[in-house]
């Protein structure tokens, strides 16, 4: 059986290019990055250099890229850093934030700091006017992602940078969605922190960054050894890093033609999908051109997953890390998506390896998958 994968938000396909530069740091003796002896200086500079090609993917200096275990730990390290370094301060997130944002939060406001959210509106955006909501004289930090893991939605980062500047506190974007699928510019955002991981963007799982600049001032989230000038301690995973780098140097190759692929992809499938029926969510707003996340009213999402991986269809219904949670997405509910219809959502997210003929087969099964379940409905019913 032929299988598709239509899941890259989840997690993609390690990169042959960047398997190749990973493979001498898993098979030869390594060095510890801080040991003195050539062994330890040569992992040394393979961490800088992998420094640097992130650095440059994303036109930020190297001294401001910390290499974490990915972006859950990046998230959970601006929000914990930002928030000991201002006691008892409000942290504001926007309300369709990924839960490695928003649980920290939730959990640091239950032990003296306040929580305050802005909303979107229905189309999962954020407006000026939805900022200026947010009254509070003492902010620790706001964090509004780049682009949203579940509808692909950009969010404009001038108006969190606007809103920073105007509550002088700190900033931060989770880019963790949008970086390798839209050019992201750290010089040209003017937010104090960004969010990366390796495993979006056909690097290595269990790797990342958090890109902080010079002025920000954040808590260590662990102590230990004072590796990554002392804001992430910890043995630094040497051929992860090596790896992720490679996976940065190779964006700027890649990102054009894939997004031109992913562009096309995305204007067939969601031609037949509103052919059939669907409600697509974000529809008119700017989007990532390889998400497109979807419903069809009265169906239930996870028995058409279940369905569609039995024919090799590998798609999601959501957040790759809430799939275990049957409640619907937290970012439809936001966009005051009704329930019912947020239970069936489902998201195909494309990457560099699908094709216009995958799109066709996948059209073909679904419209088979759907006429069977309205058909088993109509006979419970
Ligand atoms: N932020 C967003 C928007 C994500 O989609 C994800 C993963 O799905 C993460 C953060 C977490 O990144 P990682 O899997 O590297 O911990």
């Amino acid at each position: 059986m032929q299988k598709v994968y239509f899941d890259h938000n989840a997690t993609t396909a390690i990169d042959r290019k960047v398997l190749d530069v990973m493979m001498p740091y898993l098979e030869m003796q390594q060095g510890n990055p801080t040991s003195q002896h050539s062994f330890g200086r040569h992992a040394r500079t393979a961490i800088e250099e992998a420094r640097e090609q992130v650095a440059l993917a994303i036109h930020a200096h190297p001294t401001e890229v910390i290499f974490t275990s990915g972006g859950t730990e990046a998230n959970n390290m601006i929000v914990h850093g930002a928030a000991i370094k201002k006691p008892q301060s409000t942290l504001v997130r926007s309300n369709i934030e990924h839960p490695c944002v928003a649980r920290p939060m939730e959990a640091l406001a239950q032990q003296g700091w306040h929580q305050d959210l802005i909303k979107v509106n229905h189309e999962g955006m954020i407006s000026k006017d939805t900022y200026q909501v947010i009254q509070s004289n003492n902010i620790g930090l706001v964090s509004v992602m780049l682009a949203n893991n579940e509808t692909g939605a950009i969010q404009d980062m001038s108006l969190l940078h606007e809103f920073a500047k105007e509550n002088e506190t700190l900033s931060h974007t989770d880019a963790v969605q949008a970086f390798g699928k839209i050019e992201v510019r750290f010089d040209e955002l003017h937010i104090d922190a960004m969010t990366l991981s390796s495993h979006k963007v056909y690097g290595p799982q269990g790797v990342g960054a958090l890109v902080l600049n010079k002025r920000s001032d954040i808590e260590p989230l662990i102590y230990g050894g004072g590796q990554e000038k002392n804001l992430r301690s910890g043995t630094e995973n040497i051929a992860a890093i090596v790896g992720f780098g490679k996976a940065c140097e190779l964006i700027s190759e890649s990102m054009k033609r894939t997004s031109d692929l992913t562009h096309q992809l995305q204007t067939k499938l969601e031609h037949h999908l509103k052919a059939m029926g669907a409600v697509i969510f974000s529809e008119n707003v700017k989007r990532l051109s390889n998400t497109t996340f979807f419903a069809f009213k009265d169906i239930e999402g996870s028995t058409l997953i279940t369905a569609l991986d039995k024919k090799g269809f590998a798609i999601a219904s959501g957040s790759a890390c809430s799939s275990v949670n049957k409640e619907p997405s937290h970012v439809l509910l936001a966009m005051g998506v009704d329930e019912d219809l947020a239970r069936g959502a489902l998201r195909v997210s494309f990457g560099n390896q699908n094709t216009l003929d995958d799109v066709s087969s996948f059209i073909e099964t679904l419209k088979k998958e759907l006429q069977t379940l309205k058909q088993l409905t109509a006979i419970a019913a």
